[in-house]
């Protein structure tokens, strides 16, 4: 049981995405330095289980809500939900995301395109759209956009052209939403993580020709400069905890890439 004396007690942070993987690893870290939680997912069994996990770390600390990110009238009502729950909010985690569809540009069917970007980057608009009113009654607060380095330093997933668009833009709505809310003391930071061992894969289509427009590349040592394989969330929600905290007050409108320079080879 932690003693809810951290970096982080008296501060709650809404993290979409909070059943698996990244968010989850964001959730249990910020939870065990003293945050209360409100885990926005499509509310499964994962979901419930990361709830359990926190409230293990603190009594009534976490909260699972029923959130389907690309949905406005559901993201807006479990904000509300969440402030009367725990009082306000002080960091908001825009994580939830999906590989979606890859497939060739010519095969690719506009609702699977749609899909790919309803979720990845309508859902970061919406999350953040219904926030921020709450952060600005602060006085404060710390923003996080998970993107990725497809889309933004790689561009070899051959495929992954809806996902890629939906993670380049998200680096240019961080970057724009820093400037409009620095006046307001909310501070707007994206990661671009590189491999990470989550469930993503679970998220992935592939439905078209993808071998008709991929082009070959050997890496002779490898591909995972720094470690010796992908990066574990864990490894991500350190980050994520650092531009949530004081810590990083001067930090805003960056884009810190979190990939053991794996990009950097491609
Ligand atoms: P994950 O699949 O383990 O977790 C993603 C979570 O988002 C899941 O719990 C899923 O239920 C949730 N989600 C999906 N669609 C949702 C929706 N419409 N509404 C609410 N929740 C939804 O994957 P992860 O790797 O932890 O992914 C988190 C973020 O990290 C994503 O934005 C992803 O693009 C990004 N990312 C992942 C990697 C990687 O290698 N794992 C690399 C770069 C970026």
């Amino acid at each position: 049981m932690s003693n809810g004396n951290g970096r982080f007690t008296g501060k709650t942070a809404i993290i979409t995405g909070a059943g698996s993987g990244i968010g989850r690893a964001a959730a249990v870290k910020l939870a065990r330095e003293g945050a209360n939680v409100a885990l926005f997912d499509l509310k499964d069994e994962r979901t419930k289980e990361a709830e359990r996990e926190l409230n293990a770390i603190r009594e009534g600390c976490a909260r699972a809500f029923d959130v389907d990110t690309s949905n406005p009238e559901r993201v807006e009502k479990a904000v509300l939900e969440a402030v009367e729950i725990f009082g306000g909010i002080d960091i908001v985690f825009a994580n939830a995301g999906i590989n979606g569809v890859l497939a060739p540009i010519d095969e690719m069917k506009l609702e699977d395109w749609q899909k790919t970007l309803d979720i990845n980057l309508n859902g970061t608009f919406l999350t953040i759209k219904y926030t921020i009113p709450h952060l600005k009654k602060r006085g404060q607060g710390s923003i996080i956009i998970t993107s990725s380095v497809n889309g933004t330093r790689e561009f070899t997933g051959f495929g992954m052209i809806a996902y890629s668009t939906t993670k380049a833009g998200q680096v240019g709505f961080a970057k724009m939403a820093a400037l409009e809310l620095a006046k307001f003391k909310i501070r707007v930071n994206v990661i671009c993580p590189g491999a990470i061992s989550t469930n993503i894969d679970q998220s992935t289509d592939v439905e078209g020709n993808i071998e008709k427009i991929a082009i070959p590349i050997e890496y002779p040592e490898g591909d995972q400069p720094l470690a010796d394989g992908p990066g574990k969330p864990e490894e991500v929600a350190d980050l994520v905890a650092f531009l949530a905290s004081d810590e990083s007050r001067h930090i805003t409108g960056s884009q810190i890439f979190i990939d053991g320079a794996e990009s950097l080879l491609r």
